[in-house]
């Protein structure tokens, strides 16, 4: 399913080495990158289109409290939906050839907290929702596993530490472009995934199971607004003001400038998910204005806050 008898990849679907070409400073890590992807079916898994369990499952999700969850077949990853896209051994069949479905799940980032960005508030914030992502799918994919669904979650960080991210910008599996698969949100410029509750302003958690659960239709709505606030304000100078996947973010400039922030203690950095006018949690939190981030524009009180907790805490 990755490319034709002869090796050749599918029209879409990358070499990872061209891939890592395309995104300037990589997404692909070393490649294993060019071995051909052969997916097949799961073995002696009985596994049929299953509605009831997928509201069983929708329920559970209600009773952890999950704001977002959202459902991909896992052969859509075999038909890109834009290019260049994800190289196949990125692929759900490709990790875990019993695949059937990809439960994505998303947990929102308070604004309050990110405001405050870089700091110790919203580095505790992001490291809470990391681990609330690891709990909840652990759960989901045992809820799954004990129907007798054979199921495994994704961590949410596929990686060791912003030393590893430096060596290679890249995890093992895309959340994002699971969430997207899944019916959760659209591209914005900043290459993150924009969702109508929370904006970029949420983070996904994955589970590969064997179960063939009704997916969910990919979002066709385009959320982002195209005012380059991300790319404006970007400390790093990574993002390009093209749109996915055309422009794609220089993962290198934003790791080299995590790591400094990961030196403070105040990582990560979360700008172009701040100052994103998308999203109904701006309502909420009384910031439909996102100008206020701009320096000398008014809100002299909020200002004050973000510089006291800025203050406090990093090293
Ligand atoms: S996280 Fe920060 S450095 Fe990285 S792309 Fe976003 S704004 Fe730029
Ligand atoms: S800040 Fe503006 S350009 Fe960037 S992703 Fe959000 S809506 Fe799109």
């Amino acid at each position: 399913m990755g490319g034709d008898e002869a090796g050749r990849p599918r029209p879409g679907i990358m070499p990872a080495s061209a891939w890592r070409q395309s995104c300037r400073q990589g997404w692909v890590g070393e490649p294993s990158a060019t071995r051909q992807i052969h997916l097949s079916s799961p073995p002696n898994i009985e596994s049929p289109m299953d509605a009831e369990l997928k509201e069983a499952l929708l329920e559970r999700c209600r009773e952890m409290e999950i704001p977002l969850v959202g459902v991909a077949a896992a052969d859509r990853w075999a038909d890109p939906p834009f290019e260049p896209w994800v190289p196949g051994e990125f692929w759900p069949q490709a990790i875990y050839p019993e695949t059937r479905s990809v439960v994505v799940i998303g947990l929102p980032i308070s604004l309050p907290a990110l405001e405050t960005s870089p700091s110790v508030w919203y580095r505790e914030l992001y490291r809470t929702v990391n681990i609330l992502l690891d709990q909840y799918t652990y759960r989901i994919a045992n809820f799954l596993n004990d129907r007798g669904f054979p199921s495994a979650f994704v961590p949410r960080d596929g990686y060791a530490d912003v030393e590893a991210l430096l060596k290679n910008p890249v995890a093992f599996f895309s959340h994002r472009h699971a969430a997207y698969l899944a019916g959760l949100g659209s591209f914005g410029v900043n290459n993150v995934l924009l969702t109508r509750k929370f904006g970029p302003r949420v983070r996904f958690g994955s589970v590969f199971t064997a179960a063939e659960l009704p997916p969910d239709p990919v979002m066709e709505e385009d959320l982002c607004t195209r005012c380059m606030r991300c790319v404006q304000l970007c400390p790093a100078g990574a993002l390009d003001d093209r749109d996915y996947p055309a422009g794609i973010t220089d993962k290198s400039a934003c790791t080299a400038y995590s790591a400094s922030l990961a030196k403070r203690g105040v990582s990560p950095c979360g700008v172009c998910i701040k100052v994103c006018p998308v999203g109904e949690d701006r309502e909420l939190y009384g910031r439909r204005d996102p100008s206020i981030y701009a320096r000398g524009d008014g809100r002299e009180d909020l200002r004050r806050g973000w510089e006291h907790v800025q203050s406090y805490g990093g090293r």
